[in-house]
């Protein structure tokens, strides 16, 4: 079975280790750089990226972590996780950094005070079962402004949740790398872990 770490700093770890238990893969919370090892992937939960940021310093995990993930170590990012692979941040506080790796940018809370909260059915392009549209929950999300020409799109928010109405990108891949926008624990619907798991595995 698969062994799959959850960065265990702060956020909604224990929703992502139940995912995986009932995905039948084995869930290791990591709050230690000895933790990392032995893992064949490693998800990094929703929460507050700037205390994610500053707790993964104290515990000595910031560098080990980022050499886990430049060496192909497969990585799912949600929410929070999503701006800590993220290459560049907007409305980032002060001197927040993330572990980044994905080439992209993402915008802190994007969606702005009247949508701080929501919840849309979207339609995600994860190669099985994508005609049934996910149902995401975004709490105090961001959004992906850019992408690099490598990364993979899998999902938009529907054109009424942004306010740039044109369906702000909250899905993305690159390589060993994914990240969402919105909070796939939270729901009733493993398809995102599923899909996690086979690029564990491959
Ligand atoms: N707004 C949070 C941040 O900037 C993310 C919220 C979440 O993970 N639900 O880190």
């Amino acid at each position: 079975t698969a062994r799959i770490g959850v960065l265990a700093l702060q956020g909604d770890v224990r929703e992502h280790l139940q995912a995986l238990t009932s995905l039948g893969a084995t869930g290791v919370p990591v709050r230690r750089p000895e933790e990392l090892d032995q893992l064949d992937g490693i998800i990094i939960p929703g929460g507050e990226s700037t205390t994610i940021d500053k707790l993964s310093r104290i515990f000595g995990l910031r560098e080990p972590l980022i050499a886990a993930l430049r060496s192909g170590l497969p990585a799912y990012g949600s929410c929070a996780g999503m701006i800590m692979l993220a290459d560049r941040i907007l409305d980032g506080v002060d001197d927040q950094q993330t572990f980044g790796g994905l080439d992209i940018t993402v915008r802190r809370n994007a969606f702005g005070r009247q949508l701080d909260s929501f919840e849309a059915d979207i339609p995600l392009d994860l190669g099985d079962d994508h005609d049934r549209p996910f149902h995401a929950v975004f709490i105090r999300a961001p959004w992906v402004e850019k992408v690099g020409s490598t990364v993979t799109v899998l999902g938009r928010v529907p054109h009424q949740h942004d306010t740039t109405g044109e369906g702000a990108i909250v899905a993305v891949r690159q390589d060993n790398l994914l990240a969402t926008s919105f909070h796939p624990e939270v729901a009733d619907d493993l398809r995102l872990h599923a899909y996690f798991l086979r690029m564990c595995s491959g």
